[in-house]
């Protein structure tokens, strides 16, 4: 049977940034991936922050760069920000998920593709410091032994399942095309609300820089319309707009995004990383960055609890803990602006987008936005209109007034 020290289940940006950090320290890492080749097939809008860039070490898989917006509500009345410089980076997705798993194969991990986690066929207990995995390969059914069980298989996580954690609140179906269609403007991703294209999320179109447009439509699954109904009324009204129709895509996705929180990301002998422990941003959706800061936490407790032969829950737990110090508050505020962001009906949602039309507020976008920590450029926003609050219920304004002295540290870093 093979042994390692850390089997890390999923090939994605969180388990290949942590299988490399947990690689670093000296750790014998296997790490799995049940497709045959690295970041195939794509799921994922590609749109990221410099954060992500830095985390990775290296910028080769960016093809384009961002720095404006436009939303367009359900009225269609366009409000438009323009940095004048690059805010967001659009990225193959694809190659970002084979340069970390090079950087981690380069650091002696062992990846084994077409190597599907099936179970814990041998659990660790009080007396055996060990478990069991079984592995499903095209050879048939391998086994490994291990002492700890990383979970970053995503949306789907089976991992979290046999850990016995729970899973997201909710998961937003979304789908999502290339078009080989040039967009309006070439720096800008273009954002659209509306109850009957994207109840309870949002549609978008994020130009790639090579002729493309990514169109994408996220929903919420309670509000009754589907993702790819979404993405066709999407289409008809991008169509509208630029008055051509659109050519058909060139490779579609359909996947799940998880809002929510998770209570417990470790247990005994194992921990979740990325979308598998819902490490995503609630307002937008974006997963990376957030999975990968995580992996980079995660792989600091996780070396730590091998040092010391001890890989209790008690030993991982300040991997919750620091997560929940560094952005947890992040996340726990984008939950509360998301539950409220749902309430708004159509109307709403023009007259919020009327009142951000004001030219101060839309400096202070331009000036705090961050596609990481959106809820900072939220609370700027409520502080300086009192319209925007009278828009939004009044528990709004109560909470905003508890949490105004919060920001998160990372900002600073
Ligand atoms: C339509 C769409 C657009 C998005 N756009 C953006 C965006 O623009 N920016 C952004 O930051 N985020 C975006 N996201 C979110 C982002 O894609 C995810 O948050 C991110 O991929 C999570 O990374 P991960 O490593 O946790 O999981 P994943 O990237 O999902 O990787 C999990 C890996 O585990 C493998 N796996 C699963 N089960 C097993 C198993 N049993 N055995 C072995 N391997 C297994 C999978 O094959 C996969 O390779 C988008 C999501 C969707 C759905």
């Amino acid at each position: 049977m093979d042994k390692a020290d850390v089997v890390v289940v999923g090939a994605g940006p969180a388990g290949s940034t942590f299988a490399y950090h947990i690689a670093r320290q000296g750790w014998n890492v296997i790490l799995l991936e049940e497709h045959p080749l690295i970041g195939r097939p794509v799921q994922c809008a590609g749109l990221v922050s410099q954060r992500v860039l830095d985390m990775a070490g290296t910028s080769k898989m960016v093809r384009h760069h961002l720095g404006g917006a436009t939303i367009w509500g359900p009225a269609m009345h366009p409000l438009k920000f323009q940095a004048g410089e690059t805010r967001a980076h659009v990225i193959s997705r694809e190659e970002l998920d084979f340069l970390l798993a090079e950087r981690a194969a380069r650091h002696n991990v062992s990846i084994r593709t077409n190597c599907k986690f099936r179970r814990i066929s041998a659990p660790s207990t009080a007396t055996r410091p060990t478990m069991t995995v079984e592995v499903e390969t095209p050879g048939g059914n391998t086994e490994i032994e291990t002492r700890l069980l990383v979970g970053a298989d995503g949306v789907a996580s089976t991992v979290a399942r046999k850990l016995r954690l729970h899973r997201p609140i909710e998961i937003l179906p979304a789908f999502e095309a290339d078009i080989p269609f040039p967009a309006a403007a070439q720096d800008e991703v273009e954002i659209f609300l509306g109850r009957h294209l994207a109840p309870g999320f949002f549609g978008w179109s994020i130009p790639d820089g090579e002729g493309n447009v990514r169109v994408g439509v996220g929903t919420s699954a309670r509000q009754g319309v589907l993702a790819i109904d979404g993405y066709r009324q999407l289409v008809r009204t991008m169509e509208k707009i630029h008055k051509s129709k659109f050519p058909g895509p060139i490779r579609t996705i359909v996947s799940g995004i998880p809002v929510g929180k998770v209570p417990k990301i470790s247990t005994d002998h194992g921990l979740l990383i990325g979308d598998a422990a819902a490490q995503v941003k609630p307002l937008s959706g974006g997963g990376i960055f957030t999975g990968m800061r995580a992996a980079e936490i995660a792989a600091e407790v996780a070396h730590q609890a091998l040092d010391a032969g001890d890989l209790s829950a008690a030993r991982l737990r300040p991997y919750d803990t620091k997560w929940e110090e560094e952005l947890g508050e992040e996340m726990e505020r984008a939950l509360y602006f998301r539950r409220l962001f749902m309430q708004l009906g159509d109307r709403e949602l023009d007259r919020l987008l009327e009142v951000l039309r004001d030219t101060k507020l839309v400096s202070t976008i331009v000036a705090f936005g961050d596609i990481d920590f959106p809820t900072v450029t939220v609370r700027e926003l409520l502080r300086q209109s009192p319209a925007l609050v009278r828009l939004v219920p009044k528990a709004v304004s109560a909470y905003f007034r508890r949490r105004k002295d919060l920001a998160p540290d990372v900002l600073a870093s």
